[in-house]
């Protein structure tokens, strides 16, 4: 026998293939009657979404610990973010252990978990507003512009970056706004006409699964009339929390196909960009779903948040990379969860994602293997997590330059205080001592701050 040959595979390494499928839903109490037709209907799942603590108690009180309830109860009333959690989410949490699903996590607020905010941390942390020219679009880098075009989401996730302009008002935060109606997007489609050297369009929101078919198309159609855009791509959830959707909104999913083959003939690139954060989040429907798009041509790729609790650990950002990857979605970028308003206890340490990315690497193709980023606050712009300038490991200080984007200026990053040694923590609680290790991370750095009092 050659001895180079490799030993038979392990089966617990194609454990990516393994995704749920049958009807999973009927475990959920509410959904226990529920057939096939209905819960794949996306007028269903939209009508269905939990987004109040009576809503949530009706659909699963039954099967949780009511403890649990009354947390996520007080949990609803302090969030910064609206609660919107589709039946297809609900029913792919393991409710037996609520506190630990990485789903629940990430929709479900629980007050009893929840830690106080970072000292640096500020509403708007990438300052997407500071760099937009009109409402609703914000141009940072060159030949790229982001299009913000709504404000509404199939779901909302608690760690949302833009939850300064996503989502109805809170009790804690009242929103920005961003262009919400088909007529304030000609004053973004001017600007993009008027700026040759943009290239490159990403449409988000919000969420454009919750564009009318209609303005998919108008959208879609303005932008690839504009000579010199070559590229675009629309940004989406949907995938993650309501693959359902592509499958049932036949108007919705041909407008889509239609603006990519339009593109096409144009030698324009028209892609969907998604976002899964778990490989839970992935089932025989999802698969269903792609397999679709793919069918059609569609490119798809992933950006994921790196969230604690959620995918910090190796197993499961393995098997999320393969997962996609099986179902033909390129993972594209793993996010640094941003310094973001009454999430702390969702941040990790910048050191996790280095360590996720050494092991993930070589787990598969690298086309298949993201770049794990850090979106530096203050508007630095995405930068390689490795690529800091220097890294403060016992204060959680990590400093970034971006010199495409912003030359001559530093940006900085935290990590989560609790995370932290207890004698950095005490430090920490100091204002004075704050800035006296900010200055000393910079200097170290070599750099300068702008925003730095
Ligand atoms: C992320 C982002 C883009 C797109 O950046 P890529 O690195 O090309 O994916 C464009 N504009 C803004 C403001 C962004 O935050
Ligand atoms: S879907 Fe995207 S924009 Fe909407 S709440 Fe979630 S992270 Fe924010």
């Amino acid at each position: 026998m050659n001895h180079h040959v490799k030993p038979p595979v392990d089966p617990a390494l194609l454990e990516h293939r393994n995704l749920r499928a049958g009807e999973f839903w009927r475990a959920v109490p509410a959904y226990e009657h529920v057939d096939e037709k209905t819960f794949l209907d996306h007028i269903w799942q939209g009508r269905k979404s939990v987004k109040t603590p009576e809503e949530l108690f009706e659909t699963i009180g039954g099967i949780v610990d009511p403890t649990f309830l009354e947390d996520a109860k007080e949990g609803f009333r302090r969030a910064p973010m609206a609660v919107r959690v589709s039946p297809y989410m609900i029913a792919s949490i393991d409710w037996t252990q609520p506190y630990e699903d990485p789903i629940r996590r990430q929709f479900i607020p629980v007050a009893s978990k929840l830690l106080p905010d970072h000292p640096r941390l500020t509403l708007d942390s990438l300052h997407e507003q500071d760099d937009a020219p009109v409402q609703g679009l914000t141009h940072r880098y060159v030949d790229k512009a982001l299009f913000l075009p709504l404000q509404t989401c199939p779901v909302y996730c608690r760690f949302c970056t833009r939850s300064y302009a996503i989502g109805p008002d809170t009790e804690s935060v009242d929103k920005a706004s961003v262009a919400k109606t088909p007529d304030m997007w000609k004053d973004a489609f001017a600007y993009i006409a008027s700026r040759p050297e943009i290239e490159d369009i990403v449409i988000s929101g919000g969420d454009t699964y919750q564009l009318a078919a209609k303005n998919i198309t108008l959208i879609g159609e303005s932008l690839l009339a504009i000579p010199h855009v070559r590229r675009m791509r629309f940004a989406t959830k949907g995938p993650a929390v309501m693959p359902m959707k592509i499958l049932t909104d036949h108007a919705w999913t041909d407008a889509l196909t239609g603006v990519v083959e339009h593109g096409r003939k144009l030698g324009k690139d028209v892609v969907l960009h998604t976002h899964f954060n778990t490989p839970n989040e992935i089932t025989e429907i999802t698969k269903q779903a792609m397999d679709l798009l793919f069918a059609r041509g569609i490119t798809v790729r992933n950006q994921s948040v790196l969230i604690r609790g959620v995918n910090d650990d190796v197993h499961r950002m393995t098997l999320l990379v393969k997962r996609l990857s099986w179902i033909n979605v390129h993972p594209y970028y793993v996010y640094m969860h941003d310094l973001v308003k009454g999430v702390e206890e969702m941040r990790t340490r910048v050191q996790t994602s280095i360590d996720l990315e050494k092991a993930v690497r070589g787990t598969t193709a690298g086309f298949n293997t993201p770049l794990f980023i850090c979106d530096a606050p203050g508007g630095g712009g995405k930068r390689d997590i490795h690529s800091f300038d220097y890294y403060d490991r016992e204060n959680g200080i990590v400093v970034y330059s971006a010199p495409s984007v912003k030359p001559g200026q530093s940006f900085l990053y935290f990590d989560p205080i609790d995370t932290l040694a207890p004698d950095a923590q005490a430090r920490w609680a100091v204002p004075a001592l704050q800035e006296e290790m900010i200055r000393e991370a910079v200097a170290r750095a070599g750099g300068k701050v702008a925003a730095l009092a």
